[in-house]
């Protein structure tokens, strides 16, 4: 027996223990609020709470806890006990359908945006029972969303989950007016995300206050070998790492999380782990759990996983991409272009929703991916640039093309294209020649959005993606509607999206500094930074279309506009204050102690010989002291910034905020560090106070 079956899903209240375990009726009354979203009854519940509880008291498990994604970006989880005390002084382990439905963790903890003040609202969670339970650290975790008592989202999944409902209704009205759909009665978007993270060893790392207060290097000289040989890249995985994928793939197949692929990266030290695709809110919880696995198998191994965007200057950073697709419940991928005239017409019809939806909502887009430490990667070489574009690959585009302008499409097509009569032309849909430079790419049968940072959780980019398509399905199932001709109307339709939209269209290479201009032309977003994206998710057509589906309220993003700002500004305080401290503690007396070693040789080499040469000595002693005084002098003006930083933040402008410390702040950090950096390099080794980049990307061998 192969040792992945047996485990699969061990720790998972899945639809095999459901069955097993429930009362038949029980059972289908449960499949149908997973399936089909119904409402479930209090008496479901209980019988549902009991049998789980059962199930995971035999698996050892003593407590169990609503989990949820509060807006931090990371996952919350409150312990409570089975245990209930009896009147004979005994206790039985009991939970209630109360308990499974409905809990009542102290919200005042996490941040709401200023929805709490307004208000006065405590927050409540609430079961998922889309995504299944499981156990971790003997504890029975209950995936939940987190509302206000309001009705407010405080959460991640809340909103994924309307958004996913808006899709899935859109797309079922178009769906409706194509032959062959006749059981379709929902969508459901899919993703699959590959999660790219950093292993360094625990004593080089434990030497970094940098690494350890906020994830990346804040200092660090560029070691003599980098990324430029590419020889890490698909090479072969170090047994120390391999031993530690081996035991990650485990933990994530008792959660029934689908781990699949995984390998080295372009940097040293970074790897890969892609899982096969599911269901976006289950994809959406299960990146949450391995990001978390990840970390706590790396400690089991002496290691330490980073999943900031950008551990290492000079070094790719790391990313997730969020490949997405939508599917029928009849198992159809909306995004493969079929083989029929009709189904070809149906997918380019989807395509044009995908194409029209991102070029209208650039924006939104680009929010969904915005945080500080996504800033260093986006448009920076290495990630897609901040602009936002979609890749069809030549040959679709030319497809698109001929359709535009009515054409025959290449040299054996003597027609020109008619939809919903002719069979798209073929087109290569090979990924191996794929362009990796774009931020939105379609790869065959659905699209990969590269833009997600590697510690995000990708909730936010599906929620604003699902929506912004719904949007788009909507209008074009309102036009198709009432058509007389349907074909025509049809054709006219997917015509002017093309015209319209095929500025949003780039195959070409991203990194260039030409697209930027290319770009400008053509009237695309460049949002450089996060202060600079977020204030548009307030824009008029951005609330709107949030509002129409019910996804965020005016309120509901409001609050996170707030959070995002104040989040931003926290994270660079953060690291300016480490900066400070680093500088002041270590990197100055580190300098103050090589002058003064270099004074004493040159004072003892003259004593013991007057004509003795300390033209070296001499050298390096006036080299450090100008750069400590350079060192010196940048740290003030750092410690100066931060200050009025926090002057501006007293007066509650929180966007205005984000961007003092975006444009002070940030901007103080790298000139501070450009200097040290500059110092490490003349430094002995024994008195350079941290592991060098060097120490630290050969770390684990
Ligand atoms: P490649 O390795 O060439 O990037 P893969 O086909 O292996 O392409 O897919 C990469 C990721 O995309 C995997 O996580 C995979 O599960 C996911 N994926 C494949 N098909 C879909 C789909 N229909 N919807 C969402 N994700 C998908
Ligand atoms: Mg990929």
């Amino acid at each position: 027996m192969d040792e992945v079956t047996p485990i699969f899903g061990e720790n998972v209240f899945n639809e095999t223990v459901m069955k097993a375990r429930l009362p038949k009726e029980t059972y289908k009354q449960l499949m149908k609020t997973i399936e089909g979203g119904e409402k479930l009854d209090a008496s479901v519940a209980t019988v549902v709470a009991n049998a789980m509880k059962d199930w995971a008291i035999e698996k050892g498990a003593t407590h169990f806890t609503h989990w949820f994604q509060p807006l931090t970006g990371i996952t919350a989880e409150k312990h409570d006990s089975f245990i209930t005390p009896t009147s004979d002084g005994k206790v039985i382990m009991e939970f209630s359908g109360k308990e499974l439905v409905q809990g009542e963790p102290d919200a005042s903890s996490f941040p709401s945006g200023g929805i709490r003040a307004t208000f006065e609202a405590r927050g409540y969670t609430a079961w998922d029972p889309t995504s299944y339970a499981f156990i971790k650290d003997g504890t029975l975790c209950i995936p939940t969303a987190f509302c206000s008592y309001t009705g407010e989202a405080l959460d991640k999944k809340t909103p994924l989950l309307r958004s996913m409902q808006a899709i899935s209704k859109q797309a079922v009205r178009v769906l409706k007016l194509f032959e062959g759909n006749e059981n379709v009665t929902s969508v459901k978007t899919t993703v699959g995300p590959e999660q790219e993270y950093f292993l360094v060893d625990k004593s080089v790392y434990d030497k970094r206050e940098d690494l350890i207060y906020t994830g990346r290097t804040l200092y660090g000289a560029k070691a003599p070998k980098g990324q430029e040989l590419e020889d890490h890249y698909f090479g072969m995985i170090k047994p120390r790492v391999q031993a530690f994928m081996k035991d990650l793939n485990k933990e994530l197949w008792k959660l029934g999380i689908l781990a699949k692929t995984e390998h080295n990266e372009v940097a040293p030290a970074q790897h890969e782990l892609a899982p096969i695709f599911s269901t976006t809110n289950l994809a959406c919880d299960h990146n949450q759990l391995t990001m978390e696995m990840m970390r706590k198998v790396a400690a089991k191994h002496g290691m330490v996983c980073l999943l900031h965007e950008k551990p290492f200057a000079g070094v790719n950073g790391s990313g997730k991409h969020n490949n997405w697709s939508i599917s029928t419940n009849t198992g159809k991928n909306l995004l493969d272009p079929g083989a029929t005239p009709d189904q070809n017409a149906q997918f380019l019809l989807f395509l044009c929703a995908i194409i029209k939806a991102v070029d209208e909502y650039q924006d939104l887009l680009r929010i969904s991916v915005a945080s500080a430490g996504n800033d260093h990667r986006l448009g920076a070489n290495e990630a897609p640039p901040a602009i936002i574009s979609i890749f069809l690959g030549d040959e679709l585009s030319a497809i698109l093309d001929s359709i535009e302008k009515g054409v025959p499409y290449g040299k054996h097509e003597k027609e020109k294209m008619q939809i919903g009569v002719t069979v798209l032309p073929d087109f290569n849909k090979d990924t191996t020649d794929r362009n990796r430079t774009s931020p939105f790419a379609f790869t065959g049968n659905k699209f990969e959005f590269r833009m997600l940072g590697s510690n995000e959780s990708i909730a936010c980019a599906n929620v604003f993606l699902n929506t912004v398509v719904a949007e788009e399905l909507s209008q074009f199932a309102d036009q198709l509607e009432k058509a007389s001709d349907f074909k025509a109307t049809l054709h006219d339709l997917i015509l002017k999206t093309i015209k319209e939209h095929k500025r949003i269209i780039f195959n070409g290479n991203g990194y260039d500094d030409s697209w930027v201009k290319e770009a400008e032309k053509r009237g695309l977003y460049n949002l450089k930074s996060t202060p600079e994206a977020l204030p548009h998710i307030l824009d008029e057509k951005n609330v709107k279309v949030f509002e129409k589906f019910g996804v965020y309220s005016k309120v509901e993003l409001t609050s996170r506009f707030e959070i995002h700002n104040e989040n931003y500004s926290k994270i660079i305080n953060i690291e300016a204050e480490t900066m400070l401290e680093m500088a002041k503690k270590d990197i100055l007396p580190a300098a103050s102690k090589y002058a003064n070693k270099l004074a004493e040789t040159i004072n003892l080499k003259k004593a013991a010989c007057g004509e003795c040469d300390t033209t070296y000595e001499s050298a390096m002693l006036k080299k450090v002291s100008a750069l400590t005084s350079s060192i010196y002098s940048k740290t003030d003006k750092l410690e100066s910034e931060v200050l009025e930083a926090k002057k501006t933040a007293d007066a509650g402008d929180s966007s205005k905020t984000a961007f003092f410390y975006r444009e002070h702040v940030f901007a103080a950090m790298n000139e501070l560090r450009l200097c040290a950096d500059e110092l490490e390099t003349i430094t002995p080794k024994e008195l350079w106070p941290f592991p060098s980049y060097g120490d630290l990307l050969f770390s684990v061998r």
